[in-house]
């Protein structure tokens, strides 16, 4: 087989075909990134003052043992492994996540409401007749839990009526558990927090997230062409043109450019596939951190707030992922918060009044003290474009007109915002999804994460 694969975006799910493509010998391939730098939202940023930053906290969850060896390579011994410990802020109250296991932390009478509700859901069972997302959570978590934590949590991540999203995304990506199990926590006083895939994680030492793509793709530095903007597509020619007027040919395209953006950059423009990508919605990111002349020993790892008045839905200790996160790894004398805040396509809010509103909020859960606004030494800010890939009502009905189409015309549309499915949307999917379009387009083999339900 000689045909040419060409890849668009150096992110995980680009990386991992690249990474396939090398490790089976084949040659005739290339990438193409529109930044300066890989990894796409898995990357890490440093700023002046010598702090990293990632794009929103991200731990490692694997699923694949291809993924868990790739990270091993990339990373040899430059790791440093952490406890997951994650909490949730509600107004006073630190709650241990996930927060339906550990209701005792509650005030009694919330506590009252959230088990009434759970009751009243266990007896009656009808997650699996939801027709959204709104009505899973009630149905699984009753009324109580809904309000007091499930509805506002949701709504901040995804800035989307629960209501207009789907529950077919959910599988593992939101914890359910049993009411007896859930009595007996209240009532034996039982901590309850070993939920998840993530309980222990690997973070690389330096450089954060983004040193893993940075060390993968050093396997074949010739390959990757960065600053190269994919601009016009013609499907029918095979041709690429990007924003610096150069162009090439392909036989088989691996985006991982955002779905809708790709159809749109279709020349003859295809009007179905347009049409269907008005059915693919997505929010986008603001992430702020702080960088502090303070030290801060603590075991947590990230923090959640439902409250309306802190804008973010999520708090990461940065410092405690690695040391090397702050000024020459000093974490005697420095530590980092890094926040996310979702918002809505076309709101643009304003960082310097985010920041101030987000340290506030870490004050108000005394995370920081008053004083500590004098020890803030940096104060960063970065927008994420196309941040959460939304399980609408109507996603499943667009990408069912749009990856078919595609497929025929030799082009793999895969990734988190390529395949459009959060469910799939981690770095260990991604990367995978890269790995198994690879493979299917040299053997035939199936791609089974992008063809997972
Ligand atoms: C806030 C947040 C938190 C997250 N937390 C975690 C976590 O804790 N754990 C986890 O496993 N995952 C996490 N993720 C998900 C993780 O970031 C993604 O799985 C991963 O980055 C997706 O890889 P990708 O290659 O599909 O897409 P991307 O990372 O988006 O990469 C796409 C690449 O394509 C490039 N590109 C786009 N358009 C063009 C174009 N026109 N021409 C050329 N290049 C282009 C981009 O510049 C980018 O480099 C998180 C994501 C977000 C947003």
């Amino acid at each position: 087989m000689s045909k040419k694969i060409v890849i668009i975006g150096g992110g995980p799910t680009g990386l991992g075909a690249a990474y396939r493509l090398h490790e089976t010998g084949y040659d005739n391939w290339v990438l193409y990134e529109k930044t300066g730098d890989v990894g796409g939202h898995a990357t890490s940023h440093v700023d002046a003052q010598g702090f990293v930053w990632d794009e929103g906290g991200h731990v490692i969850f694997s699923h694949y043992k291809y993924f868990d060896d790739l990270i091993d390579k990339a990373l040899g011994k430059e790791v440093h492994e952490r406890i997951r410990e994650s909490w949730i802020v509600k107004g006073e109250d630190w709650v241990p996540y996930p927060f339906q296991s550990n209701l005792r932390y509650l005030p009694k009478d919330v506590q009252v409401s959230c088990l009434v509700g759970a009751a009243k859901a266990a007896s009656n069972g009808r997650g699996r007749e939801a027709a959204n997302f709104r009505d899973w959570i009630l149905a699984t978590f009753g009324e109580g839990i809904a309000d007091a934590f499930m509805f506002p949590y949701n709504s901040k991540v995804w800035t989307t009526p629960l209501e207009e999203m789907s529950k077919g995304w959910i599988a593992d990506r939101v914890a359910v558990m049993d009411f007896k199990r859930l009595l007996e926590n209240v009532l034996y006083e039982r901590d309850d927090v070993s939920w998840g895939p993530n309980n222990k994680f690997k973070f690389p030492l330096h450089g954060g997230t983004g040193e893993i793509y940075r060390q993968i793709a050093r396997h074949f530095p010739a390959k990757v062409q960065t600053h190269k903007e994919l601009v016009e597509l013609d499907p029918v020619r095979r041709r690429i043109s990007f924003a610096d007027g150069t162009g090439d040919t392909y036989d088989v395209l691996i985006s991982t450019a955002p779905l809708d953006l790709l159809v749109g950059m279709m020349k003859p423009a295809d009007a179905k596939l347009r049409e269907a990508t008005a059915g693919l919605v997505h929010n986008n990111l603001l992430v702020v951190g702080l960088g502090l002349k303070k030290k801060i020993e603590t075991g947590r790892c990230w923090i959640y707030f439902t409250d309306d008045d802190m804008p973010c839905y999520r708090a990461t200790y940065f410092s405690h992922y690695s040391p090397f996160n702050v000024p020459n790894g000093d974490i005697e004398h420095y530590s980092s918060f890094m926040c996310e805040i979702s918002f809505r396509v076309g709101e643009k809010p304003d960082p310097a009044k985010i920041l101030e509103q987000v340290t506030a909020g870490l004050i108000k859960a005394k995370m920081l003290d008053e004083e500590d606004r004098g020890k803030v030494v940096s104060r960063y800010h970065r927008f994420v474009g196309y941040s959460y890939p939304i399980p609408t009502l109507g996603r499943d009905a667009a990408l069912a007109v749009l990856q078919p189409a595609l497929l025929g015309l030799n082009i793999y549309s895969r990734g988190r915002f390529g395949a459009w499915r959060y469910e799939i949307g981690n770095m260990d999917h991604s990367v995978m999804m890269g790995v198994e379009a690879a493979n299917n387009i040299l053997t035939g083999a199936k791609e089974e994460v992008f063809h997972s339900t």
